[in-house]
């Protein structure tokens, strides 16, 4: 039985929606969105290019962990490792990973920057990911 995910920011329940058959977490309280690994790359449409939209998101160098912050991942329950990525205007967006491959998090309002950051070329998948956030999380 899978556990129930809680948001590494709130420490709260998250819910679970699935959209065009990919399932992502969602935190209500907070609008921060957890990606299992490759779920990113499935709502884009699991194209070639999309990888290298999504490449930062694994290469990214980690950050040095802050004592005091810790964020656990919803899936095995370590610490999150902070990583700098290029946002909206360049602006400088902190995420969060699991190191151990489950996934990604985004505060609310963080992929929506990501994706202004790295630009999609792929029309298709461009408007699939901009579907997505509108549909999602009302952006
Ligand atoms: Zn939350
Ligand atoms: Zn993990």
């Amino acid at each position: 039985m899978a556990l129930i995910p809680v948001c590494p920011k709130c420490d709260k329940p998250m819910v679970t929606l699935e959209w065009q058959e990919t399932e992502i977490d969602l935190c209500l309280q907070c609008r921060g969105i957890w990606f299992d690994a490759g779920e990113l790359e499935s709502i884009a449409g699991q194209t070639e290019e999309q990888k290298d939209w999504f490449r930062d998101l694994s290469d990214a160098p980690s950050l040095r962990v802050e004592a005091g912050v810790k964020r656990l991942c919803p899936r095995c329950n370590r610490p999150l490792i902070s990583f700098a990525v290029k946002g909206a205007e360049d602006t400088v967006l902190t995420l969060d990973r699991c190191e151990h491959g489950h996934g990604y998090w985004f505060d609310g309002g963080e992929l929506a920057s990501y994706l202004k950051g790295h630009t999609v070329d792929n029309q298709n998948a461009s408007e699939r990911l901009k579907t997505f956030l509108r549909e999602i999380m009302g952006e």
